[in-house]
């Protein structure tokens, strides 16, 4: 078979443990036998970064602002553990977190539907994607104990020298607890450009809630700015495309999502998104079964699988058992970033390529074929689970029978 040529460079960010395991075979069996295409790897194993003083971690991030799409393996972040365990000349911080700083971005976070893993939630037809808010509010926090009588005030003084802004939060007769937390409207911007940016993307609505009826300043902020976001710069797109943007009471909306189908991409704050993001994980099935992409306002892309490295697999392997780890979201973040790629080329035999590993991978489960963690909760039960690699040799097979089978668009040069 002649292979198919990516025009242009993805950029490849290898990672650790048993997502680096798997994302040398998905490589090797599922990508290099069908593709030709150039790379600009970036190795982030942790040993690397120690050894680069995190410098490959920066780097990597500029060559995403430079080719505009990467796709990345997950990486671990170390703890004390970790420093301990590679020898590391200190706790480096989360290559995630450096990457999403220097491109601004935010990540979006989809479950990957097949027709034997039912959602907990029986009205869940289609994907529901949570975007997250990753700056500010309680992350960010100010917090006292307050150990008894007292005032508790929240105060602001301004550098040019004006007039200074104070006011009571609570007048304490005991003791309690004090908190302050803040956000800025360059970073709920950036939020809700990349929340539209991605809608569009994958064409479907955008949903976005806050409490602005109590936060009569606060979250009446990021409601403000997502309308005039909306307003000034997608309005006219998202109605000749047909989509919406929907705006309502976080209350609302999370009544609402349990009676919805899903399809949709729901944008939350910071914490919104840390709880449900987890939830709706949970609810479409397995963790091993949700791709995340980190979306720039400035239109770079960077595609993931959610989960970490598997640390617990790894061991296993290493101790030289076969292990039933779940390469499906690394698949799909490779395909994430071919399409994007393509759509970004003008090559739509290679989204059509990406289009057709999507589809092998799904109906490979969907036949009975899937790791442990899937097996769990299918419905009918497989005999029983299959291995990594048992399940990409499968997935290659399908592949290379759905490719021979439609000639369309699948020609090499
Ligand atoms: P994890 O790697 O997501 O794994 C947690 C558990 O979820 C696993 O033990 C396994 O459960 C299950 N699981 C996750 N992915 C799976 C897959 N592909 N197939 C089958 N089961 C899967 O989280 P962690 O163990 O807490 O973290 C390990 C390392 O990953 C940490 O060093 C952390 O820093 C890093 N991490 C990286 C990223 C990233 O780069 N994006 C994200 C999160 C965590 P069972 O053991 O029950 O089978
Ligand atoms: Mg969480």
């Amino acid at each position: 078979m002649d292979k198919l040529r990516v025009k242009n460079k993805i950029v490849e960010i290898d990672g650790d443990e048993m997502t680096r395991i798997m994302w040398k075979m998905v490589k090797e069996k599922l990508l290099f036998p069908f593709l030709a295409m150039d790379v600009e790897y970036y190795d982030l194993q942790l040993s690397k970064r120690d050894e680069t003083e995190d410098r490959i971690t920066h780097e990597a991030a500029e060559a995403i602002k430079k080719y505009g799409v990467g796709v990345k393996c997950a990486t671990i972040t170390p703890d004390k553990e970790r420093v301990k365990e590679y020898n590391l000349k200190q706790v480096w911080k989360s290559p995630n977190g450096t990457i999403r700083a220097l491109l601004d971005g935010t990540v979006f976070r989809g479950p990957i539907m097949v027709k034997n893993v039912q959602p907990a939630v029986k009205s869940w037809k289609k994907p529901i994607t949570i975007g997250r808010h990753a700056y500010g509010d309680v992350y960010k926090n100010a917090e006292l104990a307050i150990p008894g009588p007292g005032l508790g005030e929240i105060v602001f003084t301004p550098s040019d020298g004006g007039e200074t802004q104070r006011m009571i939060i609570q007048e304490f007769d005991g003791p309690g607890i004090l908190q302050g937390i803040h956000n800025l409207d360059s970073s709920i911007r950036s939020f809700a450009r990349a929340s539209f940016t991605y809608a569009y993307d994958q064409n479907i609505d955008l949903w976005f809630a806050v409490k602005d009826t109590i936060s009569k300043t606060y979250d009446e902020r990021f409601k403000n700015i997502f309308r005039e976001v909306y307003e000034q710069e997608w309005k006219d797109k998202f109605q000749e495309a047909g989509l919406t943007y929907f705006f309502t009471l976080i209350d609302d909306a999370v009544a609402r999502v349990m009676k919805d189908e899903g399809g949709f991409l729901w944008a939350c704050k910071n914490y919104d998104g840390d709880v449900m993001s987890d939830m709706v994980a949970s609810a479409f099935g397995s963790l091993a079964m949700m791709t995340s992409v980190l979306v720039s306002p400035h239109g770079y892309f960077e595609y993931e699988a959610a989960h970490g490295t598997v640390q617990k697999h790894y061991y296993k392997h290493q101790a030289g058992e076969k292990t039933s780890t779940n390469p499906v979201a690394l698949i799909f973040a490779w395909t994430g970033c071919l399409k994007k790629r393509g759509e970004l080329d003008s090559t739509p035999e290679v989204i059509e390529f990406a289009g057709a590993l999507e589809e092998s991978t799904i109906e490979t489960i969907e036949s009975g074929i899937m790791t442990g963690d899937v097996a769990r909760i299918a419905d009918p039960r497989p005999e029983g689970p299959t291995s990594t690699e048992d399940f990409i040799d499968a997935v290659a097979l399908k592949l290379q029978q759905k490719l021979k089978g439609d000639n369309s668009g699948t020609k090499g040069d």
